[in-house]
């Protein structure tokens, strides 16, 4: 069953990348393992799965404690939903990326944290790219300006973007938010190219060496992956597709 679900995922990864003349190995396939138990996730693993994404920090830290020594620190696990500062420190050195920073208090709590854990944060900024007010994250305007702010901290590696599109019947509707996102990915690279040819100060150097990483964009859900995909994704992330439907009447 789950290595069906798999498989027909991998597939239309497939047709999508080949539809837009991407190689597969441009898409990284996040498997959303939320409100799963672990026997679903070691399942996952065995089926080849090595990136797992969850919305909740004690969720993701329990699931570490429990499963990495059966994964053998092959799986990397991204924080997908909301973070609060004060929970920061719980998932810092567990997450291999964070797709949810969405204000500079958050980042600078990732930057006082990473400090202490002596490590780099790899981060992605949040946008909302459909102004939804039921949504988290900012708008293009404010993710131009929070990515100048951010890459002044010398622990966070700001990687990219992440988006949540609207929940619709026809992925078709959404094609345009991953069209924005991807544009607003490329106006950030691009502005940082100028400030790099502009200047010659260390500060400059230092945009250089904190946007060079700047190559992903985390769009895409179970129902419309595939338009993400031909619009420039990089990082999908499917839960349903995978795992079948959630239950949020049981607790893990
Ligand atoms: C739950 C979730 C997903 C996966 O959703 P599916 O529709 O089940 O694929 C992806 N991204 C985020 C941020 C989520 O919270």
């Amino acid at each position: 069953m789950m290595k069906d679900n798999i498989e027909q995922i991998e597939q239309r990864i497939q047709a999508a990348c080949f539809r837009s003349g991407r190689d597969r190995s441009e898409v990284t396939l996040i498997a959303v393992s939320k409100t799963k138990p672990n026997t679903a996730l070691s399942e996952a693993y065995e089926l080849g799965m090595r990136h797992f994404g969850e919305n909740k920090v004690q969720e993701l830290v329990q699931k570490y404690e429990d499963l990495n020594p059966v994964f053998q620190e092959k799986v990397h696990w991204h924080l997908i939903g909301h973070l609060q500062r004060n929970k920061v420190k719980y998932i810092i050195d567990k997450a291999a990326l964070i797709h949810s920073v969405d204000s500079l208090r958050l980042a600078e709590q990732i930057e006082e944290d990473a400090v202490k854990y002596n490590l780099i944060c790899d981060i992605l900024i949040e946008v909302n790219i459909a102004g939804e007010d039921t949504k988290f994250g900012v708008t293009a305007e404010e993710a131009i300006a929070l990515v100048s702010e951010i890459q002044k901290l010398p622990h966070i590696r700001v990687r990219g973007l992440m988006a949540i599109a609207p929940y619709v019947e026809n992925p078709e509707k959404n094609r345009i938010y991953f069209k924005k996102l991807r544009q607003l990915y490329v106006d950030i690279k691009t502005k940082n190219t100028d400030n790099i040819d502009n200047g010659n100060n260390s500060k400059s150097n230092h945009y250089l060496t904190s946007l060079e990483q700047f190559n992903i964009l985390s769009m895409g859900m179970t129902g419309d992956f595939e338009v993400a995909i031909e619009e420039g994704a990089t990082m999908v992330r499917v839960g349903t597709g995978i795992f079948g439907e959630r239950d949020y009447s049981v607790s893990i």
